[in-house]
């Protein structure tokens, strides 16, 4: 691609909204009464927080750690905890931005009625969206579960046992092994939460699909399902994504700015 091309690129994509694609947004936003929000990496790099998978991600220069690797190695496990606890990836401090707050204040209005996210961040709930209306197809990084039970343990508590000698943490209910509550490569798709997904996807009459690069099956599948079921789809992301063709408004500009326009 020449230089002129990156230049004109970068320039559309910094752009704000035009008139028409505002107008547009919001005829579409008003014919709907049942929206679903589906939110990638995009919607939290506004935070601050680095998105993982993609061209600049973390894990370009970070091996992912295997479930199974993470299941069969005590080396893995500690790795993974040390990772956990080193300051440099913590999510803690993170704050939701202004696309997170427009979000939750369409949940509020009644407009929208749940929000599929493959961010493991929190933040939506930060933003004050209700759990029971988040459903977290890739899990979330602010504490940890056992693999066989399911309870729930702070990560306060994990590192409580682990920081002082690398200690291994196991549930106290039934010996199972403790990991974070996200979903690692090479682990199962939570059922839960996907059929969670699937359901709104078949329910909703408007999907607005947030910055994702929609290259991650089967969550990449879910605007397909929700056009098969008769909705409208809205796209919002800084760059082309090879699904753009299926939506009815692609909107390459900053999140943040363009949510907030709508309001
Ligand atoms: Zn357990």
């Amino acid at each position: 691609m020449k230089l002129w091309h990156l230049i004109e690129n970068s320039q559309t994509s910094a752009n704000q909204m035009k008139p028409v694609e505002l107008a547009q947004f919001k005829q579409l936003l008003d014919s709907a009464s049942k929206v679903v929000v589906f939110t990638g990496a995009g919607i939290s790099t506004e935070s601050g927080i680095p998105d993982f998978r993609g061209p600049n991600g973390v894990w370009k220069s970070l091996q992912p750690i295997d479930f199974n690797d993470f299941v069969a190695s005590e080396d893995a496990r500690r790795l993974s905890w040390r990772r956990k606890f080193s300051n440099e990836y913590r999510l803690d401090s993170a704050k939701p931005n202004s696309g997170h707050i427009a979000i939750s204040t369409l949940v509020e209005m009644g407009k929208v009625f749940s929000v599929i996210t493959q961010n493991v961040d929190g933040l939506h709930q930060k933003s004050g969206i209700p759990d029971t209306q988040v459903i977290e197809i890739h899990g979330n990084a602010n504490y940890a579960s056992c693999l066989d039970c399911d309870k729930r343990f702070e990560l306060i508590t994990i590192a409580e046992i682990f920081l002082p000698d690398e200690s291994l943490p196991y549930c106290d209910v039934c010996d199972g092994l403790i990991k974070t509550a996200t979903i690692s490569f090479g682990q199962p798709m939570p059922i839960g939460p996907m059929m969670a997904a699937e359901a709104a996807c078949e329910n909703t009459d408007l999907m607005i699909v947030i910055g994702t690069s929609l290259l991650v099956y089967p969550a990449a599948g879910f605007p397909q399902l929700a056009l098969n079921n008769g909705a409208n789809l809205i796209m919002i992301n800084n760059e082309v994504t090879p699904l753009d063709g299926i939506f009815d408004l692609v909107l390459h500009h900053p999140i943040g700015a363009t949510l907030s326009a709508l309001l």
